[in-house]
Protein backbone atom coordinates (compact mmCIF):
# COMPACT_ATOMS: atom_id res chain seq x y z
CA UNK A 1 0.00 0.00 0.00
CA UNK A 2 1.20 3.65 -1.03
CA UNK A 3 0.34 6.60 0.05
CA UNK A 4 -1.35 9.55 -2.59
CA UNK A 5 -0.89 13.01 -1.24
CA UNK A 6 -2.62 15.76 -3.68
CA UNK A 7 -2.25 19.20 -3.77
CA UNK A 8 -2.62 22.72 -5.71
CA UNK A 9 0.45 23.24 -5.55
CA UNK A 10 3.77 20.25 -5.04
CA UNK A 11 7.10 22.21 -4.55
CA UNK A 12 9.99 20.27 -5.08
CA UNK A 13 13.32 21.51 -2.88
CA UNK A 14 13.63 22.96 0.23
CA UNK A 15 16.43 25.79 -0.09
CA UNK A 16 15.58 29.31 -0.01
CA UNK A 17 13.25 29.21 -3.44
CA UNK A 18 11.14 26.63 -2.33
CA UNK A 19 10.87 27.38 1.15
CA UNK A 20 9.91 31.11 -0.07
CA UNK A 21 7.77 29.39 -2.67
CA UNK A 22 5.88 27.62 0.25
CA UNK A 23 5.52 30.39 2.13
CA UNK A 24 4.11 32.52 -0.16
CA UNK A 25 2.35 29.42 -1.81
CA UNK A 26 0.67 28.94 2.16
CA UNK A 27 -0.22 32.36 2.07
CA UNK A 28 -2.22 32.36 -1.03
CA UNK A 29 -4.39 29.77 0.22
CA UNK A 30 -2.71 26.82 -2.36
CA UNK A 31 -1.56 24.63 0.83
CA UNK A 32 1.50 23.76 -1.00
CA UNK A 33 3.76 20.44 -0.02
CA UNK A 34 7.51 20.67 0.07
CA UNK A 35 9.35 17.79 -0.88
CA UNK A 36 12.57 18.35 1.16
CA UNK A 37 14.98 16.14 -1.01
CA UNK A 38 18.15 14.54 0.06
CA UNK A 39 19.30 18.16 1.67
CA UNK A 40 16.79 19.54 3.77
CA UNK A 41 17.39 23.43 3.71
CA UNK A 42 19.76 23.03 0.50
CA UNK A 43 23.29 24.08 -0.06
CA UNK A 44 23.17 26.74 2.77
CA UNK A 45 23.36 24.06 5.46
CA UNK A 46 26.95 23.27 4.54
CA UNK A 47 28.28 26.90 5.04
CA UNK A 48 28.49 28.39 8.19
CA UNK A 49 28.89 32.81 8.25
CA UNK A 50 26.48 34.53 6.16
CA UNK A 51 26.80 38.11 6.00
CA UNK A 52 24.54 39.15 2.97
CA UNK A 53 21.48 38.31 3.48
CA UNK A 54 19.54 41.26 4.07
CA UNK A 55 17.68 42.07 7.45
CA UNK A 56 20.94 40.91 9.65
CA UNK A 57 23.42 43.15 11.16
CA UNK A 58 25.53 40.56 12.85
CA UNK A 59 27.02 37.46 10.55
CA UNK A 60 24.21 34.73 10.82
CA UNK A 61 24.88 31.03 10.30
CA UNK A 62 23.22 29.31 7.12
CA UNK A 63 22.09 25.96 8.99
CA UNK A 64 19.99 28.48 11.00
CA UNK A 65 18.66 30.37 8.41
CA UNK A 66 17.55 28.18 6.84
CA UNK A 67 15.96 26.00 10.32
CA UNK A 68 13.96 30.38 10.27
CA UNK A 69 12.90 29.66 6.42
CA UNK A 70 11.53 26.11 7.03
CA UNK A 71 9.37 27.02 10.70
CA UNK A 72 8.24 30.11 9.05
CA UNK A 73 6.83 28.61 5.73
CA UNK A 74 5.68 25.46 8.27
CA UNK A 75 3.75 28.16 10.84
CA UNK A 76 1.82 29.93 7.34
CA UNK A 77 0.56 26.05 6.09
CA UNK A 78 3.38 24.20 4.41
CA UNK A 79 3.63 20.91 4.23
CA UNK A 80 6.93 19.05 4.61
CA UNK A 81 7.86 15.83 3.42
CA UNK A 82 10.74 13.98 3.94
CA UNK A 83 10.85 12.39 0.53
CA UNK A 84 13.24 13.15 -2.49
CA UNK A 85 11.34 12.30 -6.19
CA UNK A 86 12.48 10.01 -8.96
CA UNK A 87 9.84 9.84 -11.25
CA UNK A 88 8.39 12.69 -12.92
CA UNK A 89 4.88 12.77 -15.24
CA UNK A 90 4.16 16.13 -16.09
CA UNK A 91 2.35 14.93 -19.73
CA UNK A 92 -1.43 15.86 -18.24
CA UNK A 93 -2.27 17.58 -15.18
CA UNK A 94 -2.42 16.80 -12.41
CA UNK A 95 0.92 16.18 -12.35
CA UNK A 96 2.02 13.14 -10.88
CA UNK A 97 5.46 12.10 -8.99
CA UNK A 98 6.54 9.68 -7.14
CA UNK A 99 9.17 9.60 -4.29
CA UNK A 100 11.78 6.87 -3.38
CA UNK A 101 9.66 4.99 -1.05
CA UNK A 102 6.90 4.88 -3.73
CA UNK A 103 4.68 7.84 -2.43
CA UNK A 104 3.17 9.32 -5.25
CA UNK A 105 2.13 13.10 -5.09
CA UNK A 106 -0.67 14.69 -7.24
CA UNK A 107 -0.78 18.47 -8.00
CA UNK A 108 -2.24 21.15 -10.12
CA UNK A 109 0.93 23.07 -9.99
CA UNK A 110 4.41 22.04 -9.76
CA UNK A 111 7.06 24.64 -8.33
CA UNK A 112 10.36 23.01 -9.16
CA UNK A 113 13.37 24.64 -6.46
CA UNK A 114 16.18 21.41 -6.54
CA UNK A 115 18.88 23.79 -7.01
CA UNK A 116 22.16 23.13 -8.75
CA UNK A 117 25.35 21.67 -7.11
CA UNK A 118 29.14 23.02 -7.16
CA UNK A 119 31.69 20.76 -8.68
CA UNK A 120 34.50 19.96 -6.71
CA UNK A 121 38.03 18.40 -7.43
CA UNK A 122 37.89 15.20 -5.04
CA UNK A 123 41.42 16.58 -3.97
CA UNK A 124 43.18 15.57 -0.79
CA UNK A 125 41.91 18.56 1.70
CA UNK A 126 39.40 19.90 -0.06
CA UNK A 127 36.31 18.42 1.71
CA UNK A 128 37.55 18.86 5.08
CA UNK A 129 38.87 22.51 4.33
CA UNK A 130 35.18 23.30 2.97
CA UNK A 131 34.51 26.94 5.14
CA UNK A 132 37.88 27.13 6.51
CA UNK A 133 39.65 28.69 3.48
CA UNK A 134 38.19 26.30 0.44
CA UNK A 135 35.17 27.57 -1.32
CA UNK A 136 32.86 27.08 -4.86
CA UNK A 137 31.71 30.79 -4.48
CA UNK A 138 33.88 33.89 -4.38
CA UNK A 139 30.38 35.94 -3.91
CA UNK A 140 29.83 34.63 -0.91
CA UNK A 141 33.03 34.53 0.47
CA UNK A 142 35.54 37.02 -1.37
CA UNK A 143 34.82 39.19 1.35
CA UNK A 144 36.45 37.01 4.09
CA UNK A 145 39.79 37.79 2.43
CA UNK A 146 40.17 41.21 2.27
CA UNK A 147 43.38 41.92 1.72
CA UNK A 148 44.81 37.91 1.53
CA UNK A 149 46.45 36.09 -1.28
CA UNK A 150 43.73 33.73 -3.17
CA UNK A 151 43.58 31.28 -5.42
CA UNK A 152 40.95 30.11 -8.04
CA UNK A 153 41.04 26.79 -10.13
CA UNK A 154 39.26 26.35 -13.31
CA UNK A 155 39.52 27.96 -17.07
CA UNK A 156 36.24 28.51 -18.47
CA UNK A 157 33.96 31.22 -17.88
CA UNK A 158 32.99 30.89 -13.83
CA UNK A 159 36.57 30.35 -13.16
CA UNK A 160 37.75 33.92 -14.53
CA UNK A 161 34.89 35.60 -13.43
CA UNK A 162 35.44 34.79 -10.38
CA UNK A 163 39.31 35.61 -10.07
CA UNK A 164 37.84 38.97 -11.48
CA UNK A 165 35.49 39.53 -8.70
CA UNK A 166 38.09 38.72 -6.29
CA UNK A 167 40.13 41.79 -7.14
CA UNK A 168 37.77 44.05 -5.71
CA UNK A 169 39.10 42.29 -1.88
CA UNK A 170 42.82 40.82 -3.21
CA UNK A 171 45.70 42.02 -4.50
CA UNK A 172 46.92 38.73 -5.45
CA UNK A 173 44.89 36.67 -7.28
CA UNK A 174 46.02 33.60 -9.08
CA UNK A 175 44.36 31.59 -11.51
CA UNK A 176 45.18 27.78 -12.00
CA UNK A 177 44.30 25.46 -14.40
CA UNK A 178 45.37 22.03 -15.19
CA UNK A 179 46.02 22.95 -19.64
CA UNK A 180 47.89 26.26 -21.20
CA UNK A 181 45.12 27.90 -22.52
CA UNK A 182 41.61 29.04 -20.91
CA UNK A 183 37.87 28.41 -22.43
CA UNK A 184 36.36 31.64 -21.23
CA UNK A 185 35.32 33.74 -23.46
CA UNK A 186 37.76 35.84 -25.14
CA UNK A 187 36.62 39.16 -23.80
CA UNK A 188 36.63 37.85 -20.00
CA UNK A 189 39.97 36.19 -20.79
CA UNK A 190 41.14 39.40 -22.05
CA UNK A 191 39.83 41.08 -18.56
CA UNK A 192 41.77 38.64 -17.02
CA UNK A 193 45.41 39.00 -18.32
CA UNK A 194 45.21 43.00 -18.20
CA UNK A 195 44.07 42.79 -14.69
CA UNK A 196 47.19 44.15 -12.57
CA UNK A 197 46.10 41.80 -9.52
CA UNK A 198 45.75 38.53 -11.16
CA UNK A 199 48.36 36.08 -12.35
CA UNK A 200 47.91 32.82 -14.05
CA UNK A 201 49.30 28.82 -13.48
CA UNK A 202 49.05 27.01 -16.25
CA UNK A 203 49.60 23.21 -16.89
CA UNK A 204 48.86 23.03 -12.79
CA UNK A 205 46.24 20.68 -11.55
CA UNK A 206 45.69 20.46 -7.48
CA UNK A 207 47.67 17.57 -5.75
CA UNK A 208 45.85 18.75 -2.48
CA UNK A 209 44.46 21.46 -0.35
CA UNK A 210 47.28 21.92 2.92
CA UNK A 211 46.10 22.47 6.32
CA UNK A 212 48.36 24.98 9.03
CA UNK A 213 49.55 23.76 12.21
CA UNK A 214 46.50 23.40 14.75
CA UNK A 215 43.63 23.93 12.30
CA UNK A 216 44.77 26.82 11.33
CA UNK A 217 42.61 26.50 7.67
CA UNK A 218 44.23 26.49 4.56
CA UNK A 219 48.19 27.94 3.74
CA UNK A 220 48.55 26.67 0.82
CA UNK A 221 47.94 24.55 -2.51
CA UNK A 222 49.93 21.54 -3.21
CA UNK A 223 50.48 21.29 -7.28
CA UNK A 224 51.76 18.97 -9.96
CA UNK A 225 52.48 20.25 -13.17
CA UNK A 226 50.18 18.35 -15.89
CA UNK A 227 53.21 18.00 -18.25
CA UNK A 228 56.39 17.29 -15.93
CA UNK A 229 54.79 15.41 -13.42
CA UNK A 230 56.83 18.25 -10.52
CA UNK A 231 55.22 19.09 -7.72
CA UNK A 232 55.46 23.11 -6.12
CA UNK A 233 53.17 24.81 -3.51
CA UNK A 234 51.47 27.77 -3.39
CA UNK A 235 50.62 29.88 -0.27
CA UNK A 236 47.53 31.06 -0.26
CA UNK A 237 44.80 32.20 2.62
CA UNK A 238 41.65 30.80 -0.17
CA UNK A 239 41.25 28.39 -2.73
CA UNK A 240 37.86 28.95 -4.79
CA UNK A 241 36.98 25.73 -6.79
CA UNK A 242 35.03 27.41 -10.35
CA UNK A 243 35.03 24.22 -11.94
CA UNK A 244 30.80 24.31 -12.87
CA UNK A 245 27.71 23.67 -11.05
CA UNK A 246 25.44 20.37 -11.89
CA UNK A 247 21.49 21.34 -11.95
CA UNK A 248 19.53 18.68 -10.14
CA UNK A 249 17.65 18.08 -13.09
CA UNK A 250 18.59 14.19 -14.12
CA UNK A 251 14.70 13.56 -12.91
CA UNK A 252 13.10 15.83 -15.59
CA UNK A 253 14.82 14.31 -18.92
CA UNK A 254 12.58 12.95 -21.46
CA UNK A 255 9.37 14.56 -19.35
CA UNK A 256 9.29 17.46 -21.88
CA UNK A 257 10.40 20.17 -19.47
CA UNK A 258 12.73 22.34 -21.47
CA UNK A 259 16.34 22.31 -20.26
CA UNK A 260 19.58 23.61 -21.90
CA UNK A 261 22.45 22.20 -23.07
CA UNK A 262 23.63 22.25 -19.51
CA UNK A 263 20.82 20.52 -17.55
CA UNK A 264 19.59 23.60 -16.41
CA UNK A 265 15.48 24.71 -16.70
CA UNK A 266 14.83 27.48 -19.40
CA UNK A 267 12.27 29.51 -18.16
CA UNK A 268 10.78 32.72 -19.66
CA UNK A 269 12.77 35.94 -19.20
CA UNK A 270 11.91 38.19 -16.31
CA UNK A 271 9.60 34.93 -15.12
CA UNK A 272 8.76 31.34 -13.38
CA UNK A 273 7.41 30.15 -16.34
CA UNK A 274 8.69 26.98 -17.92
CA UNK A 275 7.41 25.49 -21.06
CA UNK A 276 4.63 23.51 -19.23
CA UNK A 277 1.77 25.49 -18.48
CA UNK A 278 1.62 24.96 -14.81
CA UNK A 279 4.50 23.95 -13.98
CA UNK A 280 7.33 26.94 -12.74
CA UNK A 281 11.12 26.97 -12.07
CA UNK A 282 13.06 28.78 -9.52
CA UNK A 283 16.17 29.33 -7.84
CA UNK A 284 19.92 27.88 -8.75
CA UNK A 285 17.99 24.93 -10.86
CA UNK A 286 17.21 27.91 -13.76
CA UNK A 287 19.80 30.96 -13.07
CA UNK A 288 23.94 30.11 -13.53
CA UNK A 289 24.01 33.50 -13.16
CA UNK A 290 23.66 34.74 -9.98
CA UNK A 291 23.13 31.79 -7.75
CA UNK A 292 22.57 33.81 -4.42
CA UNK A 293 20.34 32.67 -1.65
CA UNK A 294 18.49 36.22 -1.80
CA UNK A 295 18.05 35.85 -5.44
CA UNK A 296 16.83 31.82 -5.31
CA UNK A 297 14.30 33.56 -2.71
CA UNK A 298 13.30 36.09 -4.72
CA UNK A 299 12.03 33.62 -7.82
CA UNK A 300 10.65 31.38 -4.62
CA UNK A 301 8.36 34.08 -4.46
CA UNK A 302 7.83 34.54 -8.29
CA UNK A 303 7.16 31.31 -8.72
CA UNK A 304 4.20 30.57 -6.39
CA UNK A 305 2.46 34.10 -7.34
CA UNK A 306 3.29 32.34 -10.98
CA UNK A 307 1.59 29.32 -9.94
CA UNK A 308 -1.50 31.66 -8.03
CA UNK A 309 -2.15 33.38 -11.11
CA UNK A 310 -2.26 30.27 -13.27
CA UNK A 311 -4.75 28.30 -11.01
CA UNK A 312 -6.86 31.64 -11.39
CA UNK A 313 -7.07 32.00 -15.21
CA UNK A 314 -7.19 27.88 -15.16
CA UNK A 315 -10.32 28.32 -13.17
CA UNK A 316 -9.37 25.12 -11.11
CA UNK A 317 -12.19 24.26 -8.54
CA UNK A 318 -11.04 26.47 -5.27
CA UNK A 319 -11.41 23.76 -2.02
CA UNK A 320 -14.58 25.21 0.15
CA UNK A 321 -11.84 25.03 3.00
CA UNK A 322 -9.57 27.78 1.59
CA UNK A 323 -12.40 30.00 0.71
CA UNK A 324 -13.49 29.75 4.38
CA UNK A 325 -9.89 30.76 5.70
CA UNK A 326 -8.45 27.17 6.59
CA UNK A 327 -6.03 25.95 4.11
CA UNK A 328 -7.08 22.90 3.29
CA UNK A 329 -4.55 19.87 4.68
CA UNK A 330 -3.29 18.13 1.74
CA UNK A 331 -2.12 15.15 4.00
CA UNK A 332 -6.07 14.83 4.93
CA UNK A 333 -7.20 14.52 1.39
CA UNK A 334 -4.49 11.87 0.85
CA UNK A 335 -6.03 8.70 -0.76
CA UNK A 336 -4.47 5.26 0.09
CA UNK A 337 -4.19 2.80 -3.02
CA UNK A 338 -2.93 -0.31 -3.44
CA UNK A 339 1.16 -0.34 -4.51
C1 LIG B 1 29.35 26.52 0.63
C2 LIG B 1 28.33 27.50 0.11
C3 LIG B 1 28.25 28.76 0.68
C4 LIG B 1 27.33 29.68 0.21
N1 LIG B 1 27.24 30.89 0.80
C5 LIG B 1 26.31 31.78 0.39
C6 LIG B 1 26.17 33.05 1.03
O1 LIG B 1 26.93 33.38 1.94
N2 LIG B 1 25.20 33.87 0.58
C7 LIG B 1 24.36 33.53 -0.44
O2 LIG B 1 23.48 34.32 -0.78
N3 LIG B 1 24.48 32.35 -1.08
C8 LIG B 1 25.43 31.47 -0.68
N4 LIG B 1 25.56 30.27 -1.32
C9 LIG B 1 24.70 29.99 -2.48
C10 LIG B 1 23.29 29.59 -2.00
O3 LIG B 1 23.41 28.58 -1.05
C11 LIG B 1 22.47 29.11 -3.18
O4 LIG B 1 22.43 30.11 -4.19
C12 LIG B 1 21.04 28.80 -2.74
O5 LIG B 1 21.05 27.84 -1.71
C13 LIG B 1 20.20 28.28 -3.91
O6 LIG B 1 18.95 27.99 -3.41
P1 LIG B 1 17.95 26.96 -4.11
O7 LIG B 1 16.77 26.91 -3.24
O8 LIG B 1 17.80 27.33 -5.52
O9 LIG B 1 18.71 25.57 -4.14
P2 LIG B 1 19.43 24.71 -3.01
O10 LIG B 1 19.76 25.50 -1.80
O11 LIG B 1 20.52 24.00 -3.71
O12 LIG B 1 18.30 23.66 -2.60
C14 LIG B 1 17.92 22.62 -3.47
C15 LIG B 1 16.91 21.73 -2.77
O13 LIG B 1 16.36 20.82 -3.71
C16 LIG B 1 16.27 19.54 -3.10
N5 LIG B 1 16.21 18.53 -4.16
C17 LIG B 1 17.13 18.26 -5.13
N6 LIG B 1 16.70 17.24 -5.91
C18 LIG B 1 15.47 16.88 -5.43
C19 LIG B 1 14.52 15.88 -5.79
N7 LIG B 1 14.73 15.02 -6.82
N8 LIG B 1 13.38 15.78 -5.08
C20 LIG B 1 13.14 16.64 -4.04
N9 LIG B 1 14.00 17.61 -3.65
C21 LIG B 1 15.16 17.71 -4.34
C22 LIG B 1 17.48 19.48 -2.19
O14 LIG B 1 17.33 18.49 -1.18
C23 LIG B 1 17.48 20.90 -1.63
O15 LIG B 1 16.61 20.97 -0.51
C24 LIG B 1 26.48 29.34 -0.88
C25 LIG B 1 26.56 28.06 -1.46
C26 LIG B 1 27.48 27.15 -0.97
C27 LIG B 1 27.56 25.78 -1.59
Amino acid sequence: MTAVHSTRMLVLGSGPAGLSAAIYGARAGLSPIVVQGLQPGGQLTITTDVENYPGFRDVIQGPWLMEEMQAQAEHVGAQMMWDTIVEVDLSERPFRLKGDGGTTYVCDTLVIATGAQAKWLGAPGEAELGGKGVSACATCDGFFYRGKKVAVIGGGNTAVEEALYLTNHSHDVTLIHRRDSLRAEKILQERLFKHHAISTLWNKEVARFVEGEGAAGLVAIELRDTVTGEISQLEVDGGFVAIGHSPATEVFKGTGLDLDDEGYINAQPGTSLTNIPGVFACGDVMDKVYRQAITAAGTGCMAALDAERFLQAADFPVPEDAIAGHPVDPLIEHETVAG
